[in-house]
């Protein structure tokens, strides 16, 4: 086998997360900060005021932001272990892997809980959402996904939220893949707790969450929390009292956060970076339609996070090869995540443009004609059985 020698630049990564950063992001973290220092904890307490800003929601207006070490996940399990009471119900909306995640994390919590469930390329029905709230008097807390990853579904977080805060109970956005290049009302939408991470549309690295919250709500909270590591009130108690996380922050991770949130503000803020964004998805999806690909997701449900396409109907049609074939010439797309049908994922977010998209599209036709696939193939219709007789 040869050894391949090492390319001058990454593989450009069109994926739900982690993602494609920039050089001066990468760059940052080419520093050692003292987790105790007070140098470290200012650029901890600048970060959590920029999140808040980013939010369009002040301190004045009643809200906080917790930092968590760990992944996404490891935020919405903080946010669901530290604040649905142990007398509480906490209902899921779940229309997708990340929904369904939320309903794991409550059973491994032993939290009481219900879900409601629509397939993987339906929005939430709010009526149905009012009823519910209304027959189960129980229902303390709600969940809901804002982008379902899994797919690209864009849920309506507002309209859900409007009956939510109707029905009087608390509201939690996971909104990992849209915060930052969506506009988020987070008190129009009377959203209590919205989590996202360091590595989604802020253009970070990996390395931790953040929760923005209600600040009474979640002190209301305390004593609740299942976990001592993901206690998201121990937690804010440590950024109030001395600025530092409890335990070891991901210290490179907070640098490398640092800078992005210096480029996106560069860039425009939210609404620039969503234009970005979108016309990287626009640019992605006429392209990928010329070529014969066909979308999933009806466009009025489409966000622009996040696209997947169905696998060509071709038999000689393998993902596996679709995808080395895409990785040698230096893209990383991603495989579907969910039961119903075959697709593969690509992302319109991270440190990319229209070009790098003109760039995978040319390389995606290549490919095709590479592997010799027919994408006008169509599967035969299965032929009626003849009624016997
Ligand atoms: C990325 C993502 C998460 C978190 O996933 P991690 O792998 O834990 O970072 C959660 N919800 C949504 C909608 C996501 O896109």
């Amino acid at each position: 086998m040869k050894t391949a020698i090492p390319t001058a630049k990454d593989k450009i990564l069109f994926t739900p997360g982690p993602l494609t950063t920039s050089l001066d992001v990468k760059q940052a973290m080419l520093r050692d900060a003292g987790s105790w220092h007070f140098e470290f904890n200012e650029r901890v307490a600048g970060i959590r005021g920029k999140l808040l800003e980013l939010a369009g929601v002040g301190k004045e207006d009643g809200y906080t932001v917790v930092l968590m070490q760990g992944s996404g996940s490891f935020g919405v399990e903080a946010v669901l272990g530290s604040v649905v009471p142990e007398e509480g119900k906490l209902l899921i909306l779940a229309n997708g892997a990340y929904g369904e995640r939320m309903i794991q994390m409550a059973r491994h919590l032993r939290l009481k809980h219900c879900a409601l469930r629509w397939d993987e390329n339906t929005a939430p029905d709010v009526v149905q959402i009012e009823q519910v709230l209304k027959d189960d008097p129980a229902i303390t807390d709600v969940s809901v996904v804002h982008c379902e990853t899994s797919t690209g579904i864009e849920n309506p977080i507002v309209e859900i939220g409007r009956v939510v805060k109707a029905a009087g109970r608390t509201y939690i956005v996971d909104a990992m893949s849209s915060f930052g290049a969506l506009e988020i009302p987070l008190e129009e939408a009377g959203i209590h707790y919205l989590i996202s991470s360091a590595n989604k549309c802020i253009e970070g690295v990996p390395g931790f969450s953040f929760v923005i919250a209600r600040r009474a709500e979640l002190m209301a909270s305390e004593g609740r929390a299942r976990s001592l590591c993901l206690d998201l009130v121990g937690q804010l108690k440590g950024f109030e009292t001395n600025g530092q996380f409890r335990y070891t922050p991901p210290t490179h991770s907070v640098l490398a956060f640092e800078q992005a949130l210096r480029e996106l503000a560069t860039e425009g803020g939210i609404a620039a970076r969503g234009d970005r964004y979108r016309q990287n998805h626009e640019v992605l999806v006429k392209g990928m339609r010329n070529l014969g690909f066909r979308t999933y997701l009806d466009p009025a449900l489409q966000s622009f996070i996040i696209t997947s396409f169905h696998f060509p109907e071709d038999p000689k049609f393998s993902f596996n090869e679709f995808y080395r074939g895409l990785s040698e010439k230096g893209f990383i797309i991603y495989p579907g995540k969910i039961a119903k049908a075959d697709l593969f994922r690509i992302g319109s977010i991270g440190r990319i443009f229209p070009s790098d998209i003109r760039a995978l599209l040319g390389a995606i036709g290549d490919t095709v004609q590479e592997l010799g696939l027919d994408l006008q193939y169509r599967k035969p219709a299965a032929t009626p059985v003849p009624e016997s007789a």
